[in-house]
């Protein structure tokens, strides 16, 4: 399929340069695994003092200690979402669950190199991976309004892909942004799910180590000077010594797009 963009149609208010758009963008065919499995236990439910609890408790623990608690509590209630960025978290997670299922957000706007990753992994890891299509056409939509872009091709197929779940794994990290400085380990998120962030204390050198002792697949823009990978329209290279999240929707004040709010 094509993702044939316009760049140049002279949006007026558009302050931000212009994105280099990679030669090719194929769609991830081929990527989507077996799929949602069925429920079988019945749904945990925590009060929020008891997560809090469980927060305090497992906030230093190691990763892999966390996604057991999760694996165990949860079963196939439970999900994890990438980004295809690292693999950190596919690792520890399959070494606990090898058919958890690994949701993978088709945007539309993914890197080549991004696809890759995620058909790399998919094969390393023979991983249940489930990849909700793009949902609109490819437009310009990420100029005008990049939130609402975000909400649509991002949020929303996030709602659907975590219907019918209890709770789900993120490797959002603390050390990421400012933003991010505080996430717990364990807490229910705004839907009244639990969200489980098991490598929330790791640094960039805990996830540079645990990729080079695991051999583990990256992503190779990493590399390219691209520390934080999201969408190519709206992630840029970024200057040494610059924060790493600042190659993201530069010119806007957009700092997130919506799926950890
Ligand atoms: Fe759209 Fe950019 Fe958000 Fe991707 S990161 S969904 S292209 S606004």
């Amino acid at each position: 399929m094509s993702t044939e963009l316009h760049l140049t149609g002279g949006v007026a208010h558009r302050t931000h340069p212009e994105p280099v758009r990679p030669a090719s963008a194929p769609r991830p065919v081929g990527l989507s695994g077996t799929g949602v499995r069925i429920a079988s236990r019945p749904t945990p439910r925590f009060t929020d003092d008891e997560l809090a609890a469980l927060d305090a408790r497992y906030t230093n623990s190691p990763a892999s200690t966390i996604i057991r608690w999760a694996v165990d509590t949860f079963g196939d209630r439970l999900c994890l979402t990438s980004s295809m960025q690292d693999t950190v978290l596919i690792d520890l997670a399959v070494k606990a669950d090898p058919g958890i299922e690994v949701v993978f957000l088709d945007t539309g706007y993914h890197f080549p190199e991004t696809l890759e990753t995620a058909a790399r992994v998919k094969e390393r890891y023979d991983l249940n991976l489930v990849v909700p299509p793009a949902p609109l056409p490819l437009d310009d939509q990420w100029m005008d309004d990049p939130d609402g872009c975000c909400a649509a091709r991002k949020v929303a197929p996030l709602e659907r892909a975590l219907a019918g779940r209890a709770a789900w794994l993120s490797g959002l990290r603390r050390a990421e942004t400012a933003a991010r400085a505080t996430a717990p380990v364990i807490s229910r998120d705004k839907r009244g799910m639990v969200k489980v962030n098991p490598v929330a204390g790791w640094s960039d050198a805990d996830v540079a180590g645990y990729v080079a002792d695991h051999d583990l697949i990256a992503n190779p823009l990493l590399s390219q000077g691209y520390p934080s990978i999201g969408c190519w329209p709206c992630t840029r290279k970024v200057a040494e010594g610059e924060d790493a999240r600042a190659g993201r929707w530069t010119g806007f004040a957009k700092t997130e797009c919506g799926l950890h709010e």
